[in-house]
């Protein structure tokens, strides 16, 4: 191994050619430096050019400061997109949140009396209203619901969870029931079959070992044919019979009618499964709510006080900061406000979209690609609505000079980075997902993208 070790470059001649990285700390620079001389000593080749190794830790800065957590425009026609952050948040809700950030507030207060005071008992009244429930809780998301859920009602000799096959689901991201309910003690008790699951097979499961009957909501995926499923009131008749509880995991949640802000389905809410007899519901708080990451618990007082003495309980809480937004939230839809940005842009209409796609593309209309208006479908994401297309439209790029990977990158890669798709050998932007206020920044984004005197971007 002939490797001329004396070529390898001095981490101060490095940090002096770079001259300082606008978008990183300098301990995260230095600690990159440092990284790649390492490499530059350790691997099998021969050490490059100064120049070289100055430009191979630039591109390395580059892709780390990409990895900051930054507004990005959703091309994608995915309204709940779990990559872009879930349900983004209305925009009069960053007023409230900055002061309750910056100053100190009542969280634990009582302003009435100058005592300590319950931590979010305005919220919990609120959901509760919202959910026609009892009483109400937030937790960190929905897998936190239903693992405080099951902890509480889940101990030694009664530990048994009934929930039918049709109910196993995986969520996304590797999120499992099955999994949640073993890894918070549980034990399952598998009842039915895929496509059917009766009333008596939930009665004859149920034994002294029982601890709750589970019910799943079905978000990501839709059965047809041969398919029967007890019903949730005869569910909870039966539970109520029994004395057990009965929970249902709505994922979802959404607490309007889906089905009046644009083409969808109608989507159960927390105050129709409350409504049917069930003990406790719990629902996430950035899907269809379109609310910040939040699990939300409704249902009979006593569970729900229970839920709150759990030790556990605490490791879950949410804080100050996701609580006023939540708070945000739900007093506006309890005032039947629902001017929630998922809410919007389910119901924008098409000829909206279309009018805003022709002022896009006559803007951008000089540069070397080809580029139309075009009709999509646009989906709801976020694991709910599986059989949801809204009609919307795109702005379909054909570039010229580069490929639809080249033209995917380089968006990615703006100063407001633009995620959209590919598809029939277009580069497409959906505009349902694109705020109205973003389209000027958008047209930059692509014009910046498709210019061919861009310095070489990577
Ligand atoms: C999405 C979903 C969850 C998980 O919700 P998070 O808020 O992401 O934790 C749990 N159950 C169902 C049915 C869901 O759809």
């Amino acid at each position: 191994m002939g490797k001329d070790l004396s070529r390898l470059p001095a981490i101060e001649k490095i940090l002096q050619a770079l001259g300082g990285h606008d978008r990183l700390p300098r301990p995260v620079v230095l600690a990159t430096v440092r990284e790649e001389i390492k490499d530059l000593r350790n691997n099998e080749e021969d050490i490059p050019p100064f120049d070289e190794v100055v430009q191979q830790v630039n591109r390395k800065l580059n892709a780390l400061s990409r990895t900051r957590l930054a507004a990005v425009i959703n091309g994608t026609g995915v309204l709940i997109h779990t990559n872009l952050g879930r349900s983004p948040l209305p925009e009069r809700i960053a007023e409230k949140l900055t002061a309750i950030a910056t100053s100190y507030n009542n969280l634990e207060l009582d302003l009435n009396t100058g005592e300590r005071g319950k931590r979010a008992g305005f919220l919990e009244q609120s959901l509760a209203h919202l959910c026609a429930a009892e009483a109400a809780t937030s937790v960190n998301n929905c897998a936190s619901a239903l693992v405080i859920i099951l902890r509480h009602l889940v101990r030694e000799g009664r530990h048994r969870v009934i929930i039918s096959r049709s109910q196993l689901v995986e969520i996304g991201g590797g999120f499992r029931i099955p999994d949640i309910l073993l890894a918070s003690g549980a034990t399952l008790h598998e009842i039915g079959t895929t496509n059917k699951t009766t009333l008596s097979d939930y009665r004859e499961a149920i034994s002294e070992e029982t601890a709750m009957i589970l019910k799943v909501h079905q978000s990501n995926f839709f059965m047809g044919g041969f398919v029967e499923n007890a019903q949730t009131t005869e569910l909870s008749a039966l539970a109520r019979e029994k004395g057990i509880p009965f929970c249902e995991d709505l994922g979802s949640g959404a607490v309007v009618n889906t089905e009046e802000f644009g083409p969808v389905e109608h989507e159960p809410t927390p105050a129709e499964i409350m409504a049917q007899g069930v003990d406790l519901v719990c629902f996430s708080g950035d899907k269809l709510l379109g609310g910040p990451q939040a699990g939300i618990i409704a249902g009979r007082a006593d569970l729900i006080a229970g839920i709150k003495k759990e030790p556990f309980y605490r490791a879950l809480r949410c804080d100050k900061l996701i609580l006023s937004m939540l708070e945000e939230v739900t007093t506006a839809y309890l005032e039947g406000n629902t001017d929630v940005p998922l809410l919007n842009m389910l119901s924008t209409p098409v000829e909206t979209l279309r009018d805003r796609a022709e002022n896009i593309v006559s803007s951008i209309n000089d540069l070397p690609a080809k580029i139309s208006v075009g009709n999509s479908e646009a989906r709801i994401g976020g694991g709910t609505m599986p059989r949801s297309a809204i009609p919307s439209v795109t702005l379909d790029i054909e570039p010229e000079k580069m490929s639809l990977t080249a033209i995917a990158k380089r968006l990615r890669f703006g100063e407001v980075p633009v995620m959209g798709y590919t598809a029939d050998k277009l580069y497409r932007i959906d505009l349902r997902t694109v705020f109205s206020r973003q389209d000027k920044d958008l047209s930059e984004a692509i014009r910046k993208a498709l210019s061919p005197l861009l310095e070489k971007q990577d």
